[in-house]
């Protein structure tokens, strides 16, 4: 029976006991454990530590949208007043200042990435500016991965070329569903020939690396409306697809109390719309990466699993291991080899921060020893699906992963039991089952899961299935 067979029939009961709600581990630990006493200074006493030949991915938030899809937990900003984005960049600019003088010459940016929001919100103009910003104070490595999100429904022939002037080389689509009635749902209509417009546009103006996002778990969906979705993919033939569970959490965010919670999957159908995606990708010769990424056998992120450098942070899986992640702009996460550091997530506060000439930390955290190891079981989870005791020992001075995690290693007996993992010499192996359940797995090894945030507040998080 082949991997795929085994999961259509897989047990009901079991499914249901492992569609919980744990993180998405794009940190450990993560988020809500991160707090206002990590402060600017403690920032940065870590950029001031970098070493000076450092290899830095800088991230940049630029948070307008012309409307807000429902679906969406991203922090944006709903404006139509074109100007804002202008003023927007003076603040970036004088962050970026800050920033410059706060890290040790000689680094080099290997990875450059805008997101958002929607990064195309900018016009030509603007777009130079930014990156004008950009590259007068940080030096790009050669060969450096230059990229960015952009919305196919508002992309123009200018703004295509613009960023083919400026260097960018690799573009993530939000595509998540072509059907009309889910599109209307969720308050993003987006025509195919938009997409197939804007995909064509792009290859044409030397990108070497289209990304599509992908939603499953959306109102409205059905196997067959989802099937149809998948097979546009011939057409638009993305490098990377991400494949993301639909996270409908109404008590966090506003927007999705107006959708009708009749109208979303139940698990077992989330369950097939994920496997009808896994066998859609693994049939045409994708690589199946981490939980619900796919990549062309040739992509960086194929290159990355096999070589043992696949990374994963809060922009979901990526290449490009060794790089310390800095970044400008409102709500913008840093992720430093010994700590993350959160940007003020409300715009007005964010200005006046950098125009007071402070790095506008919100909360954040330096990392303990047993955070650190923990973190670097989980990314060895997250990103190969399977991890090597001995390479965390080797890792980690005196470290005896048998007796350090006695806990955890009880804890994983019950899903060995069901079929998520099995043991091979110091090697923990995740069955195809597993792979797709790497959150619950990786869960095992939080040491902060179940207890408050240091707020105070209960954190929500989406479904594993
Ligand atoms: S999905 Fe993209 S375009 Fe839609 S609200 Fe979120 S960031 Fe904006």
């Amino acid at each position: 029976m082949t991997n795929l067979e085994m999961l259509e029939g897989i047990d009901a009961d079991l499914l249901q006991t492992y569609d919980t709600r744990v993180p998405r581990y794009t940190s450990y630990p993560t988020a809500p454990q991160w707090d206002a006493a990590f402060t600017e200074s403690d920032y940065r006493d870590h950029l001031g530590a970098l070493p000076p030949n450092s290899r830095l991915s800088l991230y940049v938030h630029l948070p307008f949208c012309l409307e807000r899809c429902t679906f969406c937990g991203c922090n944006v900003v709903i404006s139509k007043r074109r100007s804002i984005s202008d003023d927007y960049l003076d603040s970036i600019e004088q962050e970026a200042d800050l920033l410059r003088a706060a890290i040790p010459a000689g680094v080099e940016i290997a990875q450059l990435h805008w997101g958002g929001g929607t990064p195309n919100y900018l016009p030509p103009n603007e777009m130079r500016r930014l990156h004008a910003v950009i590259t007068d104070r940080f030096p790009i490595a050669e060969h450096a991965e230059i990229a960015l999100e952009l919305d196919p429904r508002h992309l123009t022939d200018a703004q295509i070329a613009t960023l083919a002037e400026l260097g960018f080389n690799r573009a993530s689509l939000g595509v998540q569903d072509t059907s009309e009635r889910v599109q209307q749902a969720v308050n993003r209509i987006q025509p195919s020939e938009c997409v197939q417009r804007s995909i064509d546009g792009l290859r044409a103006a030397g990108f070497n690396g289209i990304n599509v996002d992908l939603i499953y778990g959306l109102p409205h969906q059905t196997l067959e409306s989802w099937g149809r979705t998948l097979d546009e993919m011939v057409d638009f033939k993305p490098d990377r697809v991400a494949m993301y569970g639909f996270a409908f959490l109404p008590e966090k965010l506003r927007q999705q109390v107006k959708l009708d919670s009749d109208t979303l999957p139940d698990t077992r159908a989330r369950f097939e719309l994920f496997l009808a995606g896994l066998r859609w990708f693994t049939e045409h010769g994708y690589s199946h990466i981490g939980m619900d990424h796919f990549a062309t056998p040739t992509d960086e992120l194929s290159t990355a699993l096999r070589e043992h450098s696949l990374r994963r942070n809060f922009m979901g899986y990526t290449t490009l291991a060794g790089t310390e992640g800095v970044c400008l702009g409102t709500s913008a996460i840093a992720q430093l080899s010994r700590c993350f550091a959160q940007s003020d997530k409300h715009l007005a506060s964010y200005r006046r921060s950098v125009a007071a000439g402070r790095l506008p930390i919100d909360r954040g955290m330096t990392l303990s020893r047993d955070d650190e190891i923990r973190s670097a079981v989980i990314h060895e989870l997250m990103c190969f699906s399977a991890l090597d005791t001995s390479r965390i020992e080797a890792r980690f001075d005196g470290l005896d992963f048998t007796a350090y995690f006695a806990d955890e290693c009880a804890q994983l007996k019950p899903l060995e039991r069901d079929g998520l993992l099995h043991h091979d010499g110091p090697v923990i192996r995740t069955s195809k089952l597993g792979q797709i359940l790497l959150r619950n797995i990786a869960s095992v090894f939080d040491a902060y899961l179940g207890k408050k945030s240091p707020g105070g507040a209960s954190t929500v998080y989406s479904r594993t299935v």
